[in-house]
């Protein structure tokens, strides 16, 4: 009998680390499924795949013409989002609807070529290509590496702009007031210069309305933890909902960054460390913070004696973004020489870290992340509590699920210009750390049950099939 032809499905994530990675995660999955993936993006986030993923994998890579000197005001590093400054994300964004025409003429091809694909599976970003799916009567999903909560709290904050109409510093969202109260401090810069009429609101409004074009969508979170944010979805969209994570890279795949350290290294030095006793410190793939706040973070690492650290450090805000590590400027006087040398308490990583490989080792005992969601997936997944620090995007909101409905986070700050102080950093950590605080024993046992749940979630033996592998 000949063998039935595999279906095919395009993957079309946004460029950023943040999005590429929970897309690769997801085509791996499918291609074990016996899907046939064709992975699209610009030409050299293609290039850096090509470059990384392990020469076993079938995973068909297809880049669309996108050069950052077509769009004025974007600078060369644009090709390589990783390397952009926050405030070009805008002009990014709105840049990448370029890549419209060559997506449509890309997937007419497919279709014209006698291979249709079986489904479309589009960005959060690319609410655009829900539109070109529809057009040649393919079936589009959206899929959010934005967990449901977050990502809700996150549109209903655009559409609604709430903190526009009162002159208090707190608000709800007049869609979602399961949601709670929100303070301003947790709006990402982009909202508190928002006027409606401003290009975020714009690119906002029209990119969620194109989502209305998609079949439904797929987030990767778990249905048991993410109940309201999900339905939420649910009920503004009448599509289905489906919670499949997490969807984490496996280790041994790297989606085109390269660690600045080897994993054996790390895993060597962590070895050498009590249990629960390292704190592990990323800001994610793009975020960093400001130069008086890393000197109060390095300040506050250097006096907690009992505790170890893992850091990864990017360049403080004003700073060329792509540049190495520079101890002598950034971190007080003799920090990487008493602290990191001679106390060898501390790893300093430059850029990029084996993330999955720290957080899953046992003397890791916290993770200090903007919460981003896959980081905060990661690290639940493991079951390490969180210390918070949102930066940007959806993270202040993700933040507050973590910290009010899942119990497994203290924040220490919001923001890059948010003034923190040593010692409040410290107050914050040793909560959190310390095996004699109870605030951090019952985050450590929550988290420890949030694991159970998501390790449930993944269950793929047919008799127990967990919520997030039947979603699958
Ligand atoms: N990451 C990593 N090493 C680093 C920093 C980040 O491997 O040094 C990975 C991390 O494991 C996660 C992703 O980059 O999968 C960051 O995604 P997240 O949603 O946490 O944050 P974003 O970068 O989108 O703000």
């Amino acid at each position: 009998m000949a063998e039935s032809k595999k279906e095919t499905i395009v993957m079309f994530p946004f460029m950023g680390q943040g999005h590429i990675i929970p897309f690769l995660a997801l085509s791996l999955q499918l291609e074990q499924r016996g899907f046939n993936i064709i992975f699209v993006n610009t030409p050299l986030n293609i290039k850096k795949l090509r470059q990384s993923l392990p020469p076993s994998s079938t995973l068909r890579l297809r880049d669309l013409p996108f050069h950052s000197s077509d769009h004025p005001g974007l600078p060369p590093s644009a090709e390589n989002f990783d390397a952009l400054p926050y405030p070009l994300v805008i002009k990014f964004l709105q840049a990448s609807k370029s890549l419209q025409p060559h997506f449509r003429s890309f997937l007419a091809d497919l279709v014209r070529g006698g291979d249709p694909p079986l489904a479309v599976v589009g960005d959060i970003f690319f609410g655009w290509s829900a539109e070109v799916v529809n057009e040649l009567g393919l079936f589009h999903v959206v899929f959010s590496g934005c967990g449901g909560f977050g990502f809700a709290c996150y549109y209903s904050t655009w559409l609604n702009l709430p903190h526009l109409k009162t002159d208090s510093p707190e608000f709800s969202l007049p869609d979602f007031p399961e949601a709670g109260k929100f303070h301003v401090t947790q709006l990402a810069a982009s909202y508190l210069a928002a006027d409606g009429n401003d290009p975020w609101s714009i690119f906002q409004r029209e990119n969620l309305s194109a989502w209305l074009n998609s079949n439904g969508i797929l987030f990767n979170s778990i249905s048991e933890l993410d109940k309201i944010g999900l339905a939420y979805f649910q009920r503004k969209l009448s599509r289905p909902v489906w919670a499949i994570g997490p969807v984490i890279l496996p280790v041994q795949v790297r989606s085109g960054k390269q660690p600045a350290i080897s994993p054996e290294k790390c895993v060597e030095w962590l070895d050498s460390k009590p249990p629960n006793s390292v704190l592990y410190i990323s800001f994610g793939s793009m975020n960093t913070i400001s130069a008086s706040q890393m000197m109060q973070l390095a300040k506050a690492l250097g006096q907690i004696l009992n505790i170890n650290f893992i850091w990864v450090v990017r360049p403080p805000l004003g700073f060329d973004i792509t540049a190495d590590f520079k101890a002598e400027e950034w971190l007080p006087e003799d920090f990487t020489e008493k602290v990191v040398k001679t106390q060898n308490r501390g790893i300093i990583v430059s850029q990029w870290a084996p993330q999955l490989e720290i957080l899953s080792h046992k003397s890791v005992g916290a993770f200090l992340t903007h919460c981003g969601w896959n980081s905060v997936l990661e690290s639940l997944s493991q079951g390490v509590p969180i210390i918070g620090w949102p930066l940007a995007a959806e993270q202040f909101f993700n933040a507050k699920f973590l910290v009010e409905d899942v119990g497994v986070c203290l924040e220490v700050a919001r923001g890059s210009s948010f003034e923190v102080r040593c010692d409040d950093i410290v107050e914050k950590i040793e909560k959190v750390m310390m095996g004699d605080s109870v605030k951090g024993m019952e985050m450590r046992k929550r988290a420890g049950e949030v694991k159970e749940l998501i390790r449930k979630a993944v269950r793929s033996d047919d008799q127990l099939k967990g919520s997030s592998v039947k979603a699958m």
